[in-house]
């Protein structure tokens, strides 16, 4: 069993109180292993995702080793791979250090003046935090000395050999004096991280941590990849499936709230907003018509949602994503209350954006995972359903020989099939014909999703293992099990730089399937094989007959 509490670990007033200041209760996994280690001397792999707290289990226990009568001396040596990275670590390790007379951490990477650092490093520094390239610069400018480091860490040492530093690295490593501790940390373990540790470190202790989950639990967070202009097209696709009774949606923007709603009014949803524009009197009618049940949707800007507390939020949206990584939490905080269950779905519009979720991510320490959005077909399902049980429900109410007359003459006139359809029609409807969806949308989503999905697959996979979900109440096919699918096979390929998200495209928008029930999609030179529900290839290809990719011809075929 290891130690949780930072109390017990042998450490020092100050930086215990330090870590008191930040607001950390409880050290994570990560931390809890490796301090003792570290503090005992050893080397130590670390090897656990990003988000688990590593920066603070090299740092809190590299404080601690550091001799204070050398204060002149850099002892700890700390590689990051990128500016943002070295920053922040230094900026996390000043705070544990702030009751630390006389400690100083000196951030180092490229792109600043030289001069600057330089400066900084004469006035004495004893822990240095940089990137290898410009450490390399200041070792052979002989403005940093290593002979007194008695401490490297490698910190992300995974993201510095795919930027190419492993040279820089090894050049660093061979520097220092060999009387040293060596401690890596990395979010994967490849060969060649292994290497390094085999080379370069002393009967290293190995720590391996799976993810660890911190966010509360039982709200279930989900992403769609929607583009700007969409985004009231999938809002009002996700209220209709989910239906939750209640839900706030989050916008960057006053304008944006308000637009929104006129939007979603204009498309049945009983909604309101809330922004700082708004006078007192008018806000506090607002939330007590959303309290009260009058309205289901509240679309709100972070500062005019602050501190409103309201029971039973089913769902929080995302409209945009929040500009403020705590505001996320703090958002949807709002669902999944007194460990009711809860959903937070945000939208996300290009790569900035999903760059911005996965920052998300790792400070929540949570997954957010990719949903397709779902088809039109699966929104009319959903209504019809709910159709269904209100006609279910109104026939055993009773009550209903007061429509006798009337009855009568309309049957006179139709077939009773033809009025239950209609009065079907105007149910699912809501007496408004835009709120109908758009089924011209489905194949763009298909091909949002499959894009994202696609990406997802190749560089960021190990990070979060998504998969396909179950969507409200419908099962959307898994898409990794490949004994569901045949394949077709498509005449365009790598040297016709098509994409995934152009193949998933083209084969939902001509089939009429949503971009959810194929299968892989796999790209060779010359062609491309799609994964189809088994028994549908011969329909599927069919449906293919004038398919055209990035304005060429496809032409599609069974494959084997
Ligand atoms: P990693 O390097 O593993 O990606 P970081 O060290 O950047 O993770 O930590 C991620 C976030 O978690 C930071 O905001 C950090 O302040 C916070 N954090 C780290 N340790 C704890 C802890 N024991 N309790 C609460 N928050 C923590
Ligand atoms: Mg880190």
């Amino acid at each position: 069993m290891s130690i949780t509490n930072f109390s017990e670990m042998g450490l020092s007033d100050d930086v215990i109180r330090a870590v008191e200041d930040m607001g950390f209760e409880e050290a994570t996994h990560i931390q809890s292993q490796s301090i003792p280690l570290i503090l005992a001397g050893r080397d130590v792999i670390g090897h656990s995702q990003t988000g688990t707290g590593k920066t603070a289990a090299f740092s809190i226990p590299a404080l601690e080793k550091i001799d204070p009568t050398q204060h002149k001396t850099v002892q700890v040596l700390i590689l990051c791979p990128t500016r943002e990275l070295a920053v922040q670590a230094c900026d996390e390790i000043r705070k544990f250090a702030k009751y630390k007379q006389g400690i100083k951490a000196v951030p180092i990477f490229g792109g600043q003046q030289i001069d600057r650092q330089i400066t900084a490093l004469r006035q004495g520094a004893q822990i240095v935090v940089g990137t290898p390239g410009r450490i390399m610069d200041h070792m052979r400018r002989r403005t940093l000395k290593l002979d007194g480091i008695r401490m490297v860490i490698l910190d992300e040492a995974d993201e510095m050999l795919s930027m190419g530093f492993r040279e820089d690295i090894e050049t660093i490593l061979a520097d220092v004096p060999d009387e040293r501790q060596t401690i890596l940390f990395s979010a994967t373990m490849s060969r060649e991280i292994i290497r390094i540790t085999r080379e370069y470190q002393k009967e290293p202790e190995l720590i391996k941590v799976a993810h660890e989950q911190v966010t509360v639990p039982s709200i279930e967070q989900l992403y769609y990849e929607v583009p700007q202009g969409k985004k009231v097209e999938v809002l009002s696709r996700l209220l209709d499936v989910y239906n939750p009774s209640r839900s706030m949606v989050f916008c960057n923007t006053k304008s944006m709230v308000d637009d929104l709603v006129s939007e979603l009014q204009l498309r049945g949803y009983p909604s309101g907003g809330l922004h700082g524009d708004m006078k007192q009197a008018a806000r506090t009618q607002m939330m007590n018509s959303f309290k009260k049940g009058q309205i289901d949707v509240l679309v709100a800007t972070d500062v005019a949602a602050r501190g409103i507390d309201v029971e039973n939020i089913e769902a929080v949206f995302n409209y945009d994503i929040p500009q403020d990584v705590e505001y996320y939490v703090h958002r949807i905080g709002r669902t999944g209350r007194a460990g009711k269950e809860g959903r937070a779905f945000s939208f996300v519009s290009g790569r900035r954006q999903i760059n911005e979720l996965r920052d998300i991510e790792a400070f929540t320490k949570s997954k957010i995972e990719l949903h397709a959005v779902p088809s039109s077909d699966e929104v009319l399902e959903t209504r019809f359903r709910q159709v269904q049980a209100s006609i279910v429900a109104a026939i055993q109410s009773g009550a209903l020989e007061q429509y006798n007359t009337l009855v009568d003459a309309l049957l006179e006139e139709h077939s009773s099939l033809e009025l239950v359809s209609a009065l079907i029609q105007l149910l699912v409807k809501k007496d408004d014909k835009d709120s109908l969806p758009n089924r011209n949308d489905d194949a763009v989503f298909a091909a949002e999703y499959g894009k994202n999905r696609h990406e997802i697959a190749g560089k960021h996979a190990p990070r979060t293992g998504r998969g396909v979900k179950r969507q409200g109440d419908f099962s959307v096919r898994p898409r990794r099990d490949n004994a569901d699918f045949e394949n077709i096979r498509l005449s365009v390929g790598r040297k016709e730089h098509v994409s995934a998200s152009h193949i998933l495209g083209a084969v939902a928008g001509y089939s009429g399937l949503p971009g959810s029930s194929f299968g892989r999609i796999e790209i060779f030179q010359d062609y491309t094989l799609v994964g189809v529900p088994k028994g549908s290839a011969d329909a599927i290809v069919a449906s293919l007959k004038d398919c055209k990719i990035m304005r060429r011809r496809a032409y599609a075929r069974r494959e084997g």
